[in-house]
């Protein structure tokens, strides 16, 4: 007896892209002087591989590049730098020591999203967590991210006062960083019309040992049919350039107004004048326990 015919399964309507544009007038930045941006993932690492079958880490220097390019149309005394810019394989605590070296005012991970759930999508902004307790204190479990196994995660050493330093300053920034990643989240979700994920807080390893505020936008989900589609699309992703340019400036105009102080340079730190080279091929770490975050691909 013969199987009765499968029904030919509708091809998938075309995704339409959604975006508003740009919310702000494009202006010299004024007190964001150097900007680093960390593409994520990187040579053994390919992060997530959506539904357009492009892995991560090519879209996300695709999009790193183009914002790179895009900022010095709009002010060409801004340095940006980038943590890589091939596909190479770059630890997260190397992509967290770059930015101690280099000490921009900002340190901004872009990633893109994926989730069990093909219905997941739209923009989130991460920040790191603060410990909850005192410099220096030891949370109870999570021994291994106490003070002295940061500070040597970013290379610094020293007595026990350096290290609470350290951690002082570190704790500044993790407050900073949580303002400015409300910003960019409103301000890109403004942009591009994409859904609201809000942000979220976790003990992101990437971020974690950063003198300065860092965040991470997770720029869309290429695990949804018609957002990992659009993705790849130099349209997508022109949009989503623009839009991070708006946080960028309103981040800008909030440091420069000074209720936004930004961590003192301290001149006992090296700068290179090259950017950084990338660092030796390590296995990428697991990835850090989070609160109650629900989709994968956490840096
Ligand atoms: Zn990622």
């Amino acid at each position: 007896m013969l199987a009765a015919p499968r029904p030919l399964r509708a091809a998938p309507p075309a995704a339409e892209l959604r975006c508003v544009g740009p919310q702000l007038p494009r202006r010299p930045f004024t007190a964001l002087h150097r900007l680093l941006i960390d593409p994520g993932h990187g040579g053994g690492e390919p992060g997530t591989i959506g539904v357009a079958e492009i892995a991560e880490k090519h879209l996300v220097l695709l999009i790193a590049k183009r914002l790179r390019d895009r900022l010095h149309e709009v002010d060409p005394a801004l340095e940006v730098r980038l943590t890589r810019s091939a596909d190479v394989d770059l630890s997260l605590p190397a992509r967290a020591h770059q930015a101690n070296l280099w000490n921009p005012e900002l340190f901004l991970s872009l990633h893109l999203n994926a989730a069990p759930s093909i219905e997941a999508q739209g923009i989130e902004t991460l920040t790191l967590a603060p410990l909850g307790t005192a410099p220096g204190e030891l949370v109870p479990g999570r021994e291994a991210e106490g003070a002295c196994s940061v500070a040597a995660e970013v290379g610094v050493v020293g007595d026990d006062t350096a290290v609470v330093l350290d951690d002082l300053r570190r704790a500044a920034a993790t407050n900073l960083a949580l303002v400015a990643a409300e910003l960019m989240q409103q301000s890109a979700v403004a942009a591009t019309g994409a859904y609201d994920r809000e942000v979220k807080q976790g003990r992101y390893r990437v971020l974690r040992g950063l003198y300065m505020p860092g965040i991470v936008v997770e720029m869309g989900f290429l695990s949804h049919p018609d957002e990992g589609r659009l993705i790849p699309l130099p349209a997508w992703q022109a949009c989503t350039v623009e839009a991070l340019i708006d946080g960028l400036l309103r981040i800008d105009a909030t440091l420069a107004k000074g209720d936004y102080p930004v961590a003192s340079p301290d001149a006992s730190r090296p700068t290179p004048t090259a950017e950084p080279a990338a660092a030796p091929a390590t296995p990428p770490p697991s990835p850090a326990p989070t609160r109650s975050i629900p989709t994968q691909d956490l840096p």
